[in-house]
């Protein structure tokens, strides 16, 4: 059967293995840090990439490899590349491109650890992040120059859960010649950001993916959409002779394999020198969730706006985010990015504050006090005193988060006793 035809059901459970030569169905764990050469001819070709083959698992691996192929088709990308943990994933996607002396323009609506890593470490790197309001996409084209590498923005980022403009941005990219990577963690199998202009698509896998909370990986996928060769000077990375590979010049060595010189450069450049592996082992982990992931979603969102009404109506909420609550332009991107459900991400604003706050999360019974979204259990914080705690009051309430803010990732169990947990803690508030 033509997968090109598949939805992401069939996919999810078939794209990139079928069997393998011990007839096995489930996907194998490839425990092998290595692959035997068939002569010195074989493993000088591999090594030139004039064939493709194993060499080494800090570069390949058969399990990995699925979990790869299988991502790729979910998400309509040519490609992909499995690593250690989103935060790998995102500085590859950064450092494929930019160098020292380069800048790329990001949405100021990001996960916070990424805001650190782009802000700090990138720039002790000599790479500039260019932070913009993503409400006005011409932000964007403002803040963008000759040395501008590539845009950068989350889906459905939260704490203030607007959905970012893809399409909006992605042209505005594609007129200035400036590609647009999407973290799109939160919105697995709801968006594809790549059909509506994303070049790239990064991921946590380590969230809903999993989707069960047992291992920490990253995915990066290649749209296979963005013509490097014509941007000239804006992508030495790609399209002039790399040094650090016999001089190879990527848009061209991979001609005859596809349109695929983005993920190449980051598989054989970056993943070869900065050793950001995913294990075999969490890969299997991945592909048991990404079997079941469009199912869970669709739960999962279900789930969430049952939560969103019922917390609309509690006298002790101030103010309930959650994308089914939305109306005006945020409303309007929802609708056009967001397809069979809202996503899971779920906050509110308490009337009684930080030591409502507080009050409310010692309370919960049910709900994991966590920070981490996207397990199929329902989770919970109060990010003013955690995951934003080093930020001013001020820096907070910019990123949405007041005193009284209680973040939840609604999971999987029955909406009852969500609901049942959420109610007793309200009153305990
Ligand atoms: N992107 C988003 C939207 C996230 O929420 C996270 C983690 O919370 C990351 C990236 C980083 O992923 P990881 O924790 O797998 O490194």
């Amino acid at each position: 059967m033509d997968q090109s035809k598949m939805h992401p059901e069939t996919l999810a459970l078939h794209a990139g293995y079928r069997k393998d030569d011990t007839n096995a169905v489930a996907v194998p764990i490839h425990m092998t840090t290595s692959y035997q050469f068939d002569s010195t001819e074989h493993a000088e070709n591999l090594f030139a990439l004039k064939e493709l083959g194993n060499i080494y698992s800090r570069i390949m691996n058969p399990t990995c490899d699925v979990m790869e192929q299988r991502v790729a088709a979910l998400e309509g990308g040519v490609a992909a590349l499995a690593l250690a943990s989103g935060q790998a994933a995102s500085t590859f996607a950064i450092l494929n491109l930019c160098k020292a002396g380069d800048n790329f323009v990001c949405s100021t609506d990001i996960y916070g650890g990424t805001w650190n890593l782009f802000q700090n470490t990138l720039k002790d790197l000599g790479i500039e992040c260019r932070f913009v309001d993503p409400a006005d996409p011409e932000n964007f084209r403002k803040a963008t120059d000759d040395k501008t590498r590539c845009y950068y923005a989350e889906t459905l980022p939260n704490p203030k859960l607007h959905v970012f403009p893809i399409k909006e941005v992605a042209d505005i990219g594609r007129a200035e010649g400036v590609p647009l990577i999407m973290d799109n963690t939160a919105a697995p199998v709801l968006c594809k950001p790549l059909e509506h202009g994303a070049a790239v698509v990064i991921y946590s896998a380590t969230k809903y993916m999993g989707g069960h909370g047992t291992s920490i990986g990253g995915m990066l996928i290649d749209g296979g959409n963005f013509d490097w060769e014509a941007g000239g000077d804006r992508f030495p990375t790609l399209n002039q002779p790399d040094p650090s590979y016999h001089g190879a010049v990527w848009t061209e060595a991979v001609k005859p394999l596809g349109p695929i010189a983005f993920i190449i450069r980051a598989r054989v450049i970056l993943l070869r020198d900065m050793g950001s592996a995913m294990s075999p082992f969490n890969a299997f982990q991945f592909i048991q969730g990404i079997e079941t992931l469009p199912l869970r979603m669709a739960r999962h969102c279900e789930n969430a706006v049952k939560v969103a009404e019922f917390l609309k109506g509690h006298d002790k909420i101030e103010n309930v985010i959650h994308p089914s609550q939305q109306s005006g332009e945020p409303a309007k991107r929802r609708d056009a990015y967001l397809k069979g459900g809202h996503g899971a991400l779920c906050g509110f604003e308490l009337k009684g504050g930080a030591d409502a706050g507080r009050k409310f999360i010692d309370s919960l019974e049910l709900l994991y006090h966590v920070a981490n979204i996207g397990d199929a259990r329902s989770l919970a914080i109060h990010p003013a005193t955690t995951t934003h705690s080093q930020l001013s009051v001020e820096d907070q309430a910019k990123a949405g988060v007041t005193p009284g803010y209680v973040r939840l990732s609604i999971g999987l169990e029955h909406i009852d006793d969500i609901i049942a947990d959420l109610s007793q803690a309200l009153d305990k508030v």
